[in-house]
């Protein structure tokens, strides 16, 4: 039996052989880290130790941490240390868990690439040459290259599950308002949902209990029980009733990746599912609601780095305009001040109604369109992302970028939970098995994923 240390010690060596190349942390906390493996042994020895007791984990760069830097992927937070730890860094900690570091990740969680972040792009271990996914890629490649058993990435959009399927590893997207969202840098605030992201749904199962529960600094989060994630895994798919929605199946699915969902899809039959086709009519608009209605959140929340109170700021100022203006400049890398000019575009008075409003009374269609398959299906199954990994550097244009998030951002917009489950290869990149669920039905998600696994 290892200790903690030891097992401590052993991953930080790896991450120093393989991360260099990498690039899948930004920050390693080695000397924290070693201080919280002997807390971790003394709590064994003492023969106290919960289930994640002595764990190593990374954490996404967006989490604030005490003490440790928190950049965001941003030149921006570059020299940005928290006062406090998020509310989930809170909860990891209480429960012996051990910290290696930061992982890198797109800039404020805008990409499907990790190639918007300040500190360089994230190499997807399975084949140097393919990105590992964005927003959360630092931690998908971190746990595909066993640098670490588990980490925490979040999900506006697909940031969680996209990475996963390109890293061939398991990441869940909670339902909005299961974990607390206070002291992660904030996105698009009515999107944004930190979720696990590790080898199996049973480790998912394991951080998903840790993390989830009512925060009283968190006024979206859900005053509900938070059950024993790991309770039904080994429960019997026999009857479970399977929806393909139509819509995710159609132009624009690779064929290679079209045929490993299928084929995965097959392995639920034979465990007993039944399957059928579903409509989710309002999918083709997912993507415009989502292009609006998170620039616009986002414009508001990046407006607190302002130059003055976080952050960059920039030398010898003539004034304070002067100071906000070359701070952001400066600051801020090309997406997000795309998304920053979009979505303060959006708000302005004369385009609101056109824009932002309508965008949200399409987003309540897109909830509709979910609630009303739930009540003729269990779950929905589909692929979670159109492709697997492409080549860092090919995907130069933004609007093929957001086409990346095809089949993962409605259900943000809906608040429902998913999960992305290894599913074989096409053209020997990793795929995902995406499965979506109702609200709240995270451990029927993860009783569905452990089944395939
Ligand atoms: N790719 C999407 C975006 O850029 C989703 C990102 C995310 O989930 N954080 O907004």
């Amino acid at each position: 039996e290892f200790s903690s240390r030891e097992l401590t010690e052993s991953l930080l060596a790896r991450i120093q052989r393989f991360d260099g190349e990498l690039n899948s942390f930004i920050t390693v906390t080695g000397d924290e880290a070693l201080a919280a493996a002997d807390a971790a042994d003394s709590t064994r020895a003492r023969g106290e130790a919960g289930p994640l007791n002595g764990l190593p984990l990374a954490l996404k760069d967006i989490f604030c941490t005490q003490g440790v830097r928190t950049s965001c992927g941003s030149r921006m937070l570059d020299n940005f240390v928290s006062p406090y730890n998020a509310t989930l860094v809170e909860k990891l900690a209480t429960a012996g868990t051990v910290c290696l570091g930061k992982t890198n990740m797109d800039e404020f969680a805008m990409g499907s690439s990790n190639e918007n972040s300040y500190y360089g792009p994230v190499k997807n271990p399975w084949d140097l040459s393919a990105v590992p996914g964005g927003s959360s890629g630092g931690s998908a490649a971190a746990v595909a290259a066993s640098l670490v058993p588990a980490a925490l990435g979040t999900d506006t959009g697909g940031s969680v599950r996209q990475p996963a399927a390109f890293c061939g590893i398991t990441g869940l997207k909670p339902t909005y308002g299961r974990v607390s969202r206070y002291g992660m840098v904030a996105y698009a605030s009515s999107l944004d949902q930190a979720g696990p992201m590790a080898r199996t749904a049973e480790d998912c199962a394991l951080l998903l209990g840790a993390i989830a529960g009512h925060d009283p600094r968190d006024s979206t989060s859900v005053a509900r029980g938070v059950p024993n994630y790991r309770a039904e895994l080994d429960a019997s798919l026999s009857g479970l009733k399977i929806g393909l929605p139509k819509e995710y199946f159609g132009d624009g699915l690779d064929p290679a990746v079209a045929t490993a969902v299928r084929e995965a899809i097959a392995v639920y039959e034979s465990l007993g599912a039944s399957v059928r086709e579903v409509s989710l009519p309002h999918t083709e608009l997912a993507i415009p609601a989502y292009y609006v209605i998170a620039p616009a959140e986002a414009s508001s929340n990046l407006s607190r780095f302002d130059g003055v109170r976080f952050g960059h700021r920039c030398e010898n100022p003539t004034d304070l305009i002067d100071l906000y203006k070359r701070s952001r400049a400066e600051g801020f890398g090309e997406e997000v001040k795309r998304r920053i000019l979009i979505g303060t575009h959006t708000l302005s008075e004369g385009f609101f109604d056109a824009y932002y409003k309508k965008a949200q009374q399409v987003r309540r269609l897109i909830r509709q369109d979910f609630l009303d398959a739930f009540e003729e299906v269990d779950v929905l199954m589909g692929p979670a992302a159109p492709t697997p990994a492409f080549d860092l550097g090919a995907n130069k244009d933004p609007v093929s970028m957001y086409l990346q998030d095809i089949y993962t951002i409605a259900i943000n917009l809906a608040g429902i939970p998913g999960i992305s489950v290894p599913a074989g290869f096409a053209n020997d990149r990793p795929i995902g098995l995406q499965v979506l669920g109702p609200h709240f039905a995270e451990q029927h998600l993860l009783n569905v994923a452990h089944q395939f696994q």
